[in-house]
């Protein structure tokens, strides 16, 4: 039975067609807890007079120490400002670049800026698809403060090779763990690995704070210093403080969230087999599997667009998006091809690039239903046997993704 009502090429909404979904179908995450539960966290705290005060600020960060199994949590009011801070106070303060990957989140390098530190981008290896010790090591320097291993949005980072290279070097290691919260290494949950790992609350992540971050240590030090950061001048920070304290609003939130994930995930694996079934024997598609053994979290759904599908990653991404499928190229644009006001060492990273042209992310998360996921799977098989009529009035070259 076809999972979707068009037949002819004009049915693509692209070329004129009515349009696959009359709802965005998106990739962000958006998951939400039940509101009985938020509210039994917030309600107590509103009577009581605690908004305000810090302490469901502090409970989440206990509840979130226990989930990593690690010593210390400090809370961020976003990813972004959790980087910053780690960035500032791990630094080798007598150096002043960073190691990171290009092909990574998209605002990493302007962290670098804020941190005073100086990016320089690394390769990635093309099946981890992050960096690696082996594309970090020729980039580690005199200079070299800092090196920012990024688990990426589809498994996990090369967490022993990088640890052993910094532990070598003695150079501070910090994972980006934006994308690992619930996956584990060697039977351990991502949290503890490295000098500090910074993870994200935003609403489009596994965990929803409507906005936020954490950075997870075992290092008392460290977590001293992060929190110095957040307090007044007065206190004497390690470098110069800023105040970005997560709120107790956006703590209630993210406590409600957490005490969900597990079910959260099995929505999730629910998705991805959708997809895993969909797009089964699909010729060009290739649907990105999930490593059983490190616990997923099943959230991303990532694609790589093969030489034998008849478009481009970019007409493909066109075509998704004319029906409402909200798919996104992963990573369009490597940091090191973006204008950058500020200090970079400057850098051909052909693998990066190279990768940069090949994947997309499929619509995921809590607003996409198992149904939606077979109309999608059916409308790429529609677009696959179509792709005629999709190539003639594409003789214009197709838009540079750099
Ligand atoms: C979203 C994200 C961040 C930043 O987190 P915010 O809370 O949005 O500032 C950092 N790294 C990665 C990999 C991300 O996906």
């Amino acid at each position: 039975m076809s999972e979707i009502s068009k037949q002819q090429p004009q049915d693509l909404a692209l070329l004129g067609g009515p349009r696959l979904f009359d709802h965005p179908k998106p990739v962000s995450n958006l998951p939400k807890p039940d509101w009985q539960r938020f509210v039994g966290h917030l309600k107590p705290a509103f009577d009581a007079g605690l908004l305000g005060s810090g302490a469901l600020v502090q409970k989440l960060e206990a509840r979130l120490a226990e989930f990593h199994s690690v010593q210390h949590c400090v809370a961020f009011n976003s990813g972004f400002w959790a980087l910053a801070a780690v960035m500032r106070t791990l630094r080798l303060s007598d150096r002043n670049e960073v190691v990171m990957p290009s092909l990574t989140y998209r605002r990493m390098a302007d962290i670098a800026g804020w941190a005073g530190l100086q990016p320089r981008f690394c390769e990635v290896d093309p099946v981890r698809m992050t960096n690696t010790a082996e594309q970090v090591a020729p980039c580690v320097n005199a200079q070299t403060a800092l090196i920012m291993g990024v688990h990426p949005i589809h498994g996990l980072a090369d967490v022993n090779g990088l640890t052993a290279l910094a532990q070598r070097d003695g150079i501070p290691l910090v994972f980006d763990s934006v994308e690992s919260v619930y996956e584990t290494h060697e039977g351990r949950r991502i949290g503890g690995f490295g000098d500090a790992e910074v993870f994200s609350l935003g609403a489009s992540k596994l965990i929803n704070g409507f906005e936020g971050g954490y950075v997870t240590t075992d290092n008392p030090r460290h977590a001293e210093r992060l929190r110095a950061i957040l307090r007044s001048p007065d206190q004497t920070p390690a470098a110069p403080g800023f105040n970005a304290r997560l709120s107790d609003v956006h703590a209630v939130m993210a406590l409600a969230g957490l005490e969900e994930i597990d079910a959260q995930i099995a929505r999730n694996r629910l998705r991805y087999e959708a997809y895993r079934r969909g797009l089964a024997g699909l010729a060009g598609i290739r649907l990105l599997a999930f490593d059983e053994s490190s616990r997923p979290g099943y959230k991303n759904i990532i694609a790589e667009v093969m030489a034998e599908w008849p478009l481009s990653r970019d007409r493909t991404v066109e075509v998704l998006n004319a029906e409402m499928v909200l798919a996104r190229a992963y990573y369009p644009q490597p940091l090191h091809t973006r204008p950058m006001g500020y200090p970079y060492v400057p850098c051909q990273l052909p693998v990066t690039e190279d990768m940069a042209r090949r994947y997309l992310l499929l619509p995921c998360g809590e607003l996409v239903s198992e149904r939606d996921i077979a109309q999608i799977c059916e409308f790429l098989r529609f677009v696959r046997q179509h792709a005629d009529a999709l190539q003639r009035p594409l003789h214009a070259p197709e838009k540079e993704t750099a």
